[in-house]
């Protein structure tokens, strides 16, 4: 488990030789106006549009009778207190923080305007969990989300933390000297010297 700042500093990343990572961290903004999905043909994989008449029949330029497949894809910036970091959550990523299907989503909910986020997903800013994030280049994908095994003691050590540890004791000058006194005997002074 690695903080954002370690995540993102490239010397502490590298030290774990991987390029996955899980990080505990919640969801501090949505960059909505990017979209939340992308919709791809079932033959081709490439991008797929709507058709101009407003339906919600997607069309490839290449493939005729295709069936859309739609994905989650959105950017987001996570934080975790140490480092906000901009971030791209690929399907298995969404899929898993939701606990459902991008296209459950359109058709049970009927969000279909990819520029208008589903409140399901705009509920989960500020929620932690655990975000498995692979690092691409320079670019951090979330591909898995899963909820952190206890939550209500990770805010007591919060607590503990804010109210810190008790200052260290201050030597005692008086037991300092008196020791002091008791090892500077003159046989042992003289040997140290002649070694
Ligand atoms: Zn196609």
């Amino acid at each position: 488990m690695l903080t954002l700042l370690e995540l993102t500093s490239a010397q502490r990343a590298q030290e774990q030789n991987s390029t996955r990572f899980r990080c505990h961290a919640w969801i501090g903004k949505i960059y909505e106006k990017r979209g939340w999905f992308y919709v791809h043909c079932s033959k081709c994989n490439k991008k797929v549009y709507p058709e101009q008449d407003g339906s919600l029949n997607y069309v490839c330029k290449d493939d005729d009778d295709i069936s859309p497949k739609f994905k989650f894809f959105l950017n987001a910036i996570i934080n975790d207190s140490t480092k906000p970091v901009d971030v791209t959550f690929f399907d298995e990523g969404m899929v898993a923080l939701l606990k459902t299907t991008c296209a459950e989503m359109m058709t049970n909910n009927g969000y279909t305007d990819p520029k208008m986020l589903p409140k399901e997903i705009h509920d989960m800013i500020g929620k932690p969990k655990i975000m498995h994030i692979s690092v691409r280049g320079k670019q951090y994908v979330v591909t898995n989300v899963s909820d952190p095994l206890v939550v209500h003691t990770s805010t007591d050590n919060i607590q503990q933390q804010h109210m810190g540890a008790p200052p260290p004791k201050t030597p005692n000058p008086k037991l300092n000297q008196q020791k002091r006194h008791l090892d500077e005997s003159p046989g042992k002074h003289n040997k140290l010297n002649t070694t």
